[in-house]
Order: structure tokens, then C-alpha cells, then sequence
């Protein structure tokens, strides 16, 4: 069965300058799908390209097998949320949530049934004869949020929605919309910058890197088994450690660090023996201490002990490369200037191309 939205090849221009590269993108229908990458990498333009507000320069976006990209925004049928929430600022609430269904000419008791059922979903009923400006910005982007739900679109776009929210409530916003895309079934594509946000929301993830992406995955498997390098320093902390393949074998890849010590990782690409590579491997993968059970293991010097509340960071030293190891349960026996290792299993390394 072929995807719900599917990007085939699709560019985008601005003069001479490419900011969408060729891309390909498979989304299924029901997915909840994350744009995640820095600033000007071209989340935005692959959202607005499918929302209609802006053209491809080359490829096809289709929806449900038919073609799309040349269709204005109206006729795409998609619910469009904004980070600035783009509320009418002279209309009340309930007129702000009833305009996108008077565009469709609804009559006046379905737009009546329909604003109550969306004011209720996002529980602001008492608010619906108010100003968006006598309202909260979390109270405001949930309006926008029911302004793009009400006319039941088959698929939501959200530029990031959360963005202008403090951390507390951009938090409950999240679980949220969660809710919602679950409860209502919707096909959401979502822009963000944010790697928690994306990993707390999303069935999967497609990392964006100066307008390619670098890999699409579930939250579990880019964290834990990014394809690039990009994406392991990009996606949570890790430390990265240079060295050239020894060996490979069962896709565990035997590796030489450039530091002199020899360990082993699985190899997420097809490693050539004496090729340059990084190792990345988590800070709450290492274990500190003289003997562990994994394979690899490391002499370190601990440099210093930082508590963060539920865990302690341990800066260590390993021949000149400086590795955080994330701990969990007490550390009152390591003291800063101890010699000691550091072990890790393979399984718990990513080696990808440098
Ligand atoms: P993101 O949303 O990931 O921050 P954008 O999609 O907004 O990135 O932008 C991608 C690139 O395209 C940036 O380099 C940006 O400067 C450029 N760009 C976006 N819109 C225009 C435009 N209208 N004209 C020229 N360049 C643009
Ligand atoms: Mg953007």
C-alpha cells in the first residue's frame, strides 16, 4: 500500500539557491510525523509546500495517490497551526473557530454544532465570547488548534505550535496533542527544532540537515541507533570518539580509536576496513569502575563530579578525550584525580562515517 502523503523527489529553489534537495518522504496515514532539524534547515518549506503556500521547484507531492502541489491552500482540505497562533484579533473566540467553516459555507446551526464541539475539545467553552488578546498564550494556541480541528481536515500541520509557550505548559501542550492525535485519528505532520519535543510526540522522526534528511526513524531507533553523525550529536548528548575500522564481522565493526585503545560497536553502515569513523556512545551507557562485564573497556581519569538532581555527571579524561558519563545511583567512592576505566557493551555504540 503506497503512503498517505508522499514527497517523491521533491526541490524547492529560491533563485539559485536549493533549500529542499531531492527529497523523498513516506507518511502514513494516522502518523504522527516530526520535522526535526536547526533553524533554517527547510522544515518550514516542506510544511508549507504541502499546506499549498508554496510551489515546488521539481518532484510531486501526492495525497491519497492524487497530486497536490499545485492546488491552492483551500482546496488541500489540511488544518494549518502556526507558531505565532494567527487568531483575527477583532473576532471573539467562537467567531475565530466558526471562520474557517463560513469559508466553506456551512449553515449557521452546523457552524453552531461544530464551534461548541471544538470549544469543548479544547476546554474554553466559558471563553468563547472573548478577545484572543484577554487570553493566555497557551489558552490562545489551543484556539488555533480548534480553529484548525473544526472543520475536520484529514490531516493537521503544526510550524512549531509550541514554540512562544513556557516549558511547563509547552509540556502539557504536548501530552495534549498527543491526546488528540490519538482520539481523533488525525494524520499530523510537526515542525520543531525541539529533539525532546519530537522524541516525547512522535511515531517517528525525520531529522533534517541543510535541506536533505538524514535519516527517518522511531524516536527509540534514532536515539538509539543513528545512522549519521549528525544525528547522533543532534538528538540527545553522546560522546563521539575518532578511530578507523579494524574489522567488521556480523555487523559488529572491530574499531582502532585514534587515542590507542581498541573497541568494538555496531556499525550502522556498510564499513569498509581502515575507513575513518566515529564512535558515539550515550553518557548513561558508560560504567564506571575497575571490572564490569562489558567488552569494551577504557583507562579514564574522573576530572569531576557534577550533581544534577537524579543523576550525577562525570566528566572523565580517556588519553586526551573528554567523555560524560551519566549516574544514576550514588558516586560518594569516585573522587576527582582517580585512575580507573570506563566500560561499555558494543551494542550500546553507534560507529558511523566521520
Ligand atoms: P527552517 O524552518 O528549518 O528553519 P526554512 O524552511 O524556513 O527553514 O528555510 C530554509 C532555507 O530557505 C533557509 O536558508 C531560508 O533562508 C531559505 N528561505 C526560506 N524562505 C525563503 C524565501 N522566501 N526566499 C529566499 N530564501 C528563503
Ligand atoms: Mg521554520
Amino acid at each position: 500500500m503506497s503512503a498517505f502523503i508522499c514527497f517523491d523527489a521533491v526541490s524547492k529553489s529560491y533563485g539559485d539557491v536549493k533549500v529542499i534537495d531531492g527529497l523523498n518522504l513516506d507518511i502514513n496515514r494516522g502518523e504522527f510525523v516530526s520535522l526535526l532539524g536547526p533553524s533554517g534547515s527547510g522544515k518550514t518549506t516542506m510544511l508549507m509546500m504541502l499546506a499549498g503556500f508554496e510551489t515546488p521547484t521539481g518532484g510531486k507531492i501526492l495525497v491519497d495517490g492524487n497530486r497536490v502541489d499545485h492546488l491552492p491552500p483551500h482546496a488541500r482540505n489540511m488544518g494549518v497551526v502556526f507558531q505565532s497562533y494567527a487568531l483575527f484579533p477583532h473576532m471573539s473566540i467562537a467567531e475565530n473557530i466558526a471562520f474557517p467553516l463560513k469559508m466553506r459555507g456551512l449553515s449557521k446551526s452546523e457552524m453552531a454544532t461544530r464551534v461548541n464541539k471544538a470549544l469543548d475539545m479544547v476546554q474554553l467553552t466559558a471563553a468563547r465570547a472573548r478577545k484572543p488578546s484577554q487570553l493566555s498564550g497557551g489558552q490562545q494556541q489551543r484556539i488555533a488548534l480548534a480553529r484548525a480541528l473544526v472543520f475536520e481536515p484529514k490531516v493537521v500541520l503544526m510550524d512549531e505550535p509550541l514554540g512562544a509557550l513556557d516549558k511547563q505548559l509547552r509540556e502539557h501542550m504536548q501530552l495534549e496533542l498527543r491526546e488528540l492525535h490519538k482520539s481523533l485519528g488525525l494524520t499530523v505532520v510537526f515542525v520543531t527544532h525541539d529533539q525532546n519535543e519530537a522524541i516525547t510526540m512522535s511515531d517517528r522522526i525525520a531529522v533534517f540537515n541543510a535541506g536533505k534528511i538524514e535519516q527517518i526513524d522511531t524516536p527509540q531507533a534514532i536515539y538509539s541507533r543513528p545512522k549519521t553523525k549528525f544525528v547522533a550529536q543532534f538528538i540527545g548528548e553522546t560522546n563521539l570518539m575518532k578511530g578507523s575500522v579494524a574489522g567488521t564481522d556480523n555487523g559488529i565493526a572491530t574499531i582502532n580509536l585514534s587515542n590507542g585503545s581498541r573497541v568494538s560497536g555496531r556499525a550502522t553502515d556498510v564499513l569498509k576496513q581502515g575507513s575513518e569513523i566515529v564512535l558515539s556512545v550515550r553518557p548513561e551507557a558508560l560504567t564506571i569502575g575497575e571490572s564490569t562485564s562489558h567488552a569494551n573497556s577504557l583507562p579514564v581519569v574522573v576530572e569531576d563530579l557534577v550533581f544534577q538532581g537524579d543523576h550525577t555527571r562525570v566528566h572523565l579524561d580517556c588519553h586526551g578525550t573528554k567523555l560524560a558519563a551519566r549516574v544514576s545511583g550514588p558516586t560518594h567512592f569516585f573522587v576527582v584525580g582517580q585512575v580507573t576505566n570506563v566500560s561499555f557493551s558494543p551494542d550500546a555504540c553507534a560507529v558511523v562515517s566521520q
